[in-house]
């Protein structure tokens, strides 16, 4: 039942399509809200399922499978949806300001943008280097690499990773499999390909176990991945990267995947942040100064947890975002969430064998692989398979 006072058009409005908005949208494509207007806007029409990529990036998975298709979930949560980037915050007037339409009001908003490497420090790296994130970018400059060596395959090849963290290190691994598969199509040499990892901490994947790191750290020298620890980039320039201890390290492409930022418009808009610029939220996923507006995902940080920037988070924080959009709406208590302290990561080595990592424990076998495979392809589907309910045109 909506309360007397319940207004006759309430402006729900939600940045960015990523794992906690689909979830949510989807939520609310099955259990719609009276009288409110649900409003998506996303710079992309298909959001990338962060799970999948380095499988995406191998050539195991298609770019439909690895995608979900945001205009397809709006229509199906009833959403309008509006194609276009959110660039500010005007928080006196309640508006989203976008780069290419006028600004949008709203009752409440939600954002989900994720994040994106931090380049912005390293002279050369914005420039010179090509982010993980935005994932079509960093796809588009993977799908140009991968075309070169096709086109190419006698030609020698150099790729600089810079980040040993656990994507960093799963997409060398994956990259190296599709190029070597490219390579042994063509009937050349593995040699022509040479990929280095850049890495400043003395040992990668920190926040997993030893034996995860030590484990990743053997496959790479395995598979001839060179690895460069305690080393800091310090200037990245179009056929090189330049570390403070004096090592050069050549390469062809320099790919960048160190620790997440977030864009400056958000500690900008006045809305209450961490020390990163990432939104400041209670328990109960709603900003810290700014109580009508949420956050989920990466751009959030929870005031009370302290938690990796991973996709497993912002999965988890859908369905309790979903509730506690409604209940605000509704007028009702919000409920807390409380984060897992442990999680499980399954961490593809591009050789459909994968390496878990839980705590203090890991474990590899291609069994994981095939347990990862089915867990992101039933994740996928919850996107794919709308119900019934839903009107295509
Ligand atoms: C190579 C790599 C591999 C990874 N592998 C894993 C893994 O296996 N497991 C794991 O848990 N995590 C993994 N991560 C981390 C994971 O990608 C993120 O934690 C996860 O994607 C965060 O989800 P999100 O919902 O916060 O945002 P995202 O999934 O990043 O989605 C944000 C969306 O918002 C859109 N957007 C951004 N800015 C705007 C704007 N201004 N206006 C409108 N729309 C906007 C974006 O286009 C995007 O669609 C990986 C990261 C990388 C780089």
């Amino acid at each position: 039942m909506q309360p007397a006072n319940f207004p006759a058009t309430t402006d729900l409005v939600l940045i960015g399509g990523g794992h906690s908005h689909a979830i949510a949208l989807k939520l609310f494509g099955m259990k719609p809200l009276p009288g409110v207007r649900l409003t998506l806007i996303t710079d992309v029409s298909h959001a990338p399922y962060s799970g999948m990529l380095p499988g995406h990036v191998a050539g195991f998975y298609s770019f439909d499978e690895t995608h979900i298709d945001l205009r397809r979930l709006a229509r199906f949560s009833q959403a309008q949806f509006l194609r276009d980037r959110a660039i500010g915050l005007d928080l006196v007037n309640n508006k989203v300001i976008c780069a290419n339409r006028p600004p949008v009001s709203f009752d409440y908003l939600s954002i989900d943008i994720g994040s994106t490497p931090a380049t912005n420090s390293i002279p050369g790296a914005s420039e010179y280097a090509i982010a993980a994130k935005p994932v079509p970018q960093f796809l588009q400059a993977w799908n140009r690499v991968v075309e070169a060596v096709t086109n190419n395959p006698k030609q020698p090849i150099s790729i600089t990773i810079v980040g040993g963290g656990a994507g960093g290190v799963e997409l060398a691994l994956n990259m190296q499999a599709r190029l070597h598969q490219v390579l042994k199509n063509a009937r050349q040499s593995l040699d022509n390909l040479t990929i280095h990892i850049v890495h400043s901490g003395a040992d990668l994947l920190a926040g997993h176990s030893r034996w995860v790191s030590q484990r990743l750290q053997q496959i790479l020298f395995n598979r001839g991945i060179k690895l460069h620890l305690q080393e800091t980039v310090t200037e990245v320039l179009p056929d090189k990267v330049i570390c403070r201890s004096g090592l050069t390290v050549e390469c062809d492409y320099t790919f960048w995947v160190t620790q997440a930022s977030a864009p400056s418009w958000i500690k900008e808009s006045g809305i209450a942040t961490d020390s990163q610029g990432f939104i400041l939220v209670k328990d109960t996923l709603q900003s810290v100064s700014h109580p009508h507006i949420f956050a989920a995902g990466d751009i959030a940080t929870m005031q009370h947890y302290s938690r990796p920037k991973a996709g497993v988070f912002a999965v988890r924080q859908g369905k309790p975002l979903f509730e506690n959009l409604q209940r605000i709406i509704l007028g009702k208590k919000l409920k807390a969430y409380i984060p897992q302290k442990y999680y499980l990561s399954l961490i593809g080595t591009g050789d459909k064998t994968a390496i878990a990592s839980w705590s203090f424990l890991g474990w590899e076998s291609p069994l994981l692989w095939r347990w990862k495979d089915s867990i992101d392809r039933k994740f996928m589907q919850r996107f794919s398979n709308l119900p019934q309910m839903e009107k295509d045109d």
